[in-house]
């Protein structure tokens, strides 16, 4: 089926009810959130600097790969954000799939959203991750390594929505229109990509560097088939409507399909087809 086509099916929910959905309680836990990360954040740092083994090329590969480890994070708490669950679920719903949902149906919004509303979540999510880095015994450099790649890796984690919000305005600050230019931080032109109905592609949103290498390994439409084959759920069908869901899914089979017949073609040419009339005669 055409992209076009699917386009068409495309059926999502009312912006105003899904930013409706930002009630008092939530906020208030985000602000729990922020303040708790922060917290974790600063013992973290104050633990690794009183460490012998935190040397500068050992910090330095660490921020580095929590770059690049915070980038595919970023890709599939999106892609699961995205493409499974709805806002009607108790709790996750309203708390952290509702944002997605807005997101897709007026990506502007994000840009009219204070430093609460922007970076909660993220912290909230990393709220585990930034214990365990804290509890980490840090009596090798491994383990201070291990210490300090999860706490860049969160730190990234909660500036990937800023960054991402940064993607979505029109005039950001001269330093951050720089750093997106250099492909530094996620570019706007980037960013597009994902924005295209229906939203199926390029979920990484801290820097973008990933999405090329997931796309060609079809990393996420293989996440789908395994999930559609383990529970049955049928992927985007919250976001775009089941119609369009279900033409996506037809789509992506047919899709696969030139590959198998251009192998069955090359096949066939290689294998030398015997001329009618050489047949012996039964
Ligand atoms: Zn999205
Ligand atoms: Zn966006």
């Amino acid at each position: 089926m055409k992209t076009q086509e699917i386009e068409k099916k495309v059926r999502q929910q009312d912006a105003q009810v899904l930013a409706q959905g930002y009630s008092p309680a939530i906020r208030a836990m985000e602000i729990g959130a922020i303040v708790s990360f922060i917290a974790l954040e600063a013992a973290l740092v104050y633990r690794l600097w009183g460490s012998p083994y935190a040397g500068t090329w050992l910090l330095l590969s660490a921020v580095l790969l929590g770059y690049l480890a915070a980038d595919f994070v970023s890709g599939f708490v999106h892609w699961l954000g995205d493409t499974w669950g709805s806002t009607e679920m108790p709790v996750l719903g309203k708390a952290l799939i509702r944002p997605f949902r807005e997101h897709h149906v007026d990506e502007k919004a994000i840009t009219r959203h204070d430093f609460v509303e922007t970076n909660g979540n993220n912290c909230l999510i990393s709220l585990p991750v930034a214990i365990l880095a804290l509890c980490m015994p840090m009596s090798s450099p491994g383990w201070v390594f291990c210490a300090s790649f999860l706490g860049a890796m969160i730190f990234w984690v909660m500036a990937t929505n800023q960054f991402h919000k940064w993607s979505h305005m029109d005039a950001p600050p001269a330093l951050v229109g720089f750093l997106q230019r250099v492909h530094l931080i996620l570019p706007p032109d980037h960013h597009r990509i994902h924005h295209t109905q229906p939203y199926n592609k390029y979920y990484c949103i801290t820097v973008g560097w990933l999405n090329k290498p997931l796309t060609m390994v079809h990393f996420f439409p293989a996440a789908e088939r395994l999930i559609t084959w383990v529970t049955g759920q049928l992927p985007r069908q919250d976001d775009i409507g089941d119609e369009a869901a279900r033409a996506l899914v037809a789509a992506d089979n047919v899709s696969e399909a030139p590959v198998v017949q251009a192998a069955k073609e090359l096949l066939k040419a290689t294998t030398p087809e015997k001329p009618a009339s050489s047949r012996p005669s039964a």
